[in-house]
C-alpha cells in the first residue's frame, strides 16, 4: 500500500474506498440529478460544509468541475473589466492569466515567490474584484488572512475572491470579509478529482445580476444566477459528478465527527514535525524563510538537486511525494499535509527520510 503525500491528487480520506463500494451498491452512478436522492446529497453537503467551514446561511454553495473553473466563473460573474491580482506563485499567476484570457483588464501586485503579502498597495478606485490565493501550492506560502480582511474593510465595494484549493477545509475563514471562496476536492478533502466547490456571498451574487442586467456576458449554465437558481432546488444546472458529490457528503460527515478544531490542531502538529525535521537537516532547506508565511498544508523544500533521487528512494518504501512546481521541478520537493495524512503517516515519512544521507 502506498501513501500519497503529493499536493493533489493526494491520499484518499480514510474511508473513501468503502464509500465507493457503498455507492455502487446503492446505484448512485445511475440516479438522476433531478431525483430526491440527489437532492438529499446536495442538502447534506450544504449543511455539512456550513458547519465544517463556518459558512453563513445567506451565502450560496455551488458546484463546478474544478478549481480552475472557479477562477473563470468568479471573474466572469464579478468583474466587468477590472480585477486586481496578488501574485506570489504559479496559481495566483494563473488567476491573473485567466482574467487576461477573458479579455478583462487585470492589474497586479507582484512579490517574490516564497513570501506573503503584508503592506496594502494603493488600489485604483475602478477595481471591481481583488483576487488572492490563500495557499500557494507552488511555493508553500500561506497568506495571512488579516491582510485580506483588511483589504475588504478598506475597500468594501470591491469583491474578494479567494482561492483556498490547497488549504480547505483546514483554513479558518471569516466569511464576512469574503465574496467568492473556492476549492476543488482532490486536495484537502482527499477525494477523486473532478469537482469544484464555490461559496458565493450575497454581494457577489448581486453583482452578477447587475452585470447580467447590463447585458454583460457572465457565461451560461455556470453563471452565478443559473448555479444559484438550481442550488436553491438542491440541484445543479448540468449533469454533475454525482459520485464525487456522494463521496464529498460522506467525507464532510466524517470530518464533522472528528471536528474542525481537532483537524486544525493535528494539521499544526504534523506541520511542526515536518518543519522541525527539515530545518535541522543540513542538506535540505525550507523554501519559505519566514515562519509566519509557511503553509501548514503544503510544505516545500529545497533538496540541493537531490529531488529525483529522493523521490525514487521514498517510492521504494511506498511513500509518494511531489516534485517541485514548474521551474523548481528538479530542485524542490512538495509534501502535502492534509487531513487524510495521519500523524503516524508523517512520522513514518520523517523516519524513512532519516535513513538516507543527502
Ligand atoms: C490545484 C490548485 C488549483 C487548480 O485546481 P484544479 O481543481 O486542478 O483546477 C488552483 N489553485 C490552487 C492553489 C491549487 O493548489
Amino acid at each position: 500500500m502506498k501513501i500519497y503525500f503529493t499536493p493533489g491528487p493526494s491520499q484518499l480520506y480514510p474511508k473513501v474506498k468503502n464509500y465507493i463500494e457503498q455507492a455502487l451498491k446503492e446505484d448512485i452512478l445511475s440516479i438522476s440529478h433531478r431525483s430526491r436522492r440527489f437532492e438529499e446529497i446536495f442538502f447534506g453537503i450544504q449543511t455539512g460544509l456550513q458547519k465544517l467551514m463556518g459558512i453563513p446561511n445567506d451565502f450560496h454553495i455551488v458546484f463546478t468541475s474544478s478549481g480552475t473553473e472557479c477562477m473563470e466563473r468568479a471573474l466572469e460573474n464579478t468583474t466587468k473589466k477590472y480585477s486586481h491580482h496578488f501574485i506570489n506563485g504559479a496559481f495566483s499567476e494563473r488567476f491573473y492569466q485567466c482574467s487576461l484570457e477573458l479579455k478583462k483588464y487585470p492589474t497586479k501586485t507582484e512579490i517574490e515567490w516564497g513570501s506573503g503579502f503584508y503592506a496594502s498597495p494603493k488600489l485604483d478606485k475602478n477595481i471591481e474584484t481583488l483576487c488572492l490565493t490563500h495557499n500557494e501550492t507552488s511555493t508553500g506560502v500561506a497568506q495571512n488572512m488579516d491582510f485580506i480582511y483588511k483589504l475588504k474593510k478598506e475597500n468594501p465595494n470591491m469583491l474578494i475572491t479567494l482561492d483556498v484549493v490547497s488549504s480547505a477545509p483546514v483554513v479558518d475563514l471569516d466569511f464576512r470579509y469574503l465574496d467568492c471562496v473556492f476549492f476543488s476536492v482532490q486536495k484537502g478533502f482527499g477525494l477523486p478529482a473532478g469537482l469544484g466547490v464555490m461559496v458565493i456571498s450575497p454581494q457577489a451574487f448581486k453583482k452578477s445580476l447587475f452585470l447580467q442586467n447590463k447585458g454583460i456576458n457572465i457565461g451560461s449554465y455556470h453563471s452565478f444566477p443559473s448555479l444559484i437558481k438550481y442550488a436553491q432546488k438542491r440541484q445543479t444546472p448540468e449533469t454533475p459528478n454525482v459520485l464525487d458529490l456522494y463521496l464529498l457528503e460522506k467525507v464532510i460527515v466524517d470530518m464533522n465527527k472528528v471536528g474542525i478544531e481537532k483537524i486544525r490542531k493535528e494539521t499544526k502538529q504534523k506541520a511542526k514535525l515536518l518543519y522541525r525535521y527539515f530545518d535541522k537537516h543540513l542538506g535540505f532547506k525550507t523554501f519559505v524563510k519566514a515562519d509566519r508565511d509557511r503553509s501548514q498544508t503544503v510544505i516545500v523544500i529545497h533538496t540541493g538537486g537531490n529531488t529525483t533521487a529522493l523521490i525514487e528512494k521514498l517510492a521504494t518504501r511506498g511513500l509518494v511525494i511531489g516534485e517541485g512546481y514548474g521551474k523548481f521541478k528538479q530542485s524542490q520537493i512538495r509534501i502535502a499535509n492534509f487531513p487524510s495524512h495521519s500523524i503516524e503517516n508523517i512520522k513514518l515519512l520523517i523516519e524513512t527520510l532519516k535513513h538516507y544521507e543527502f
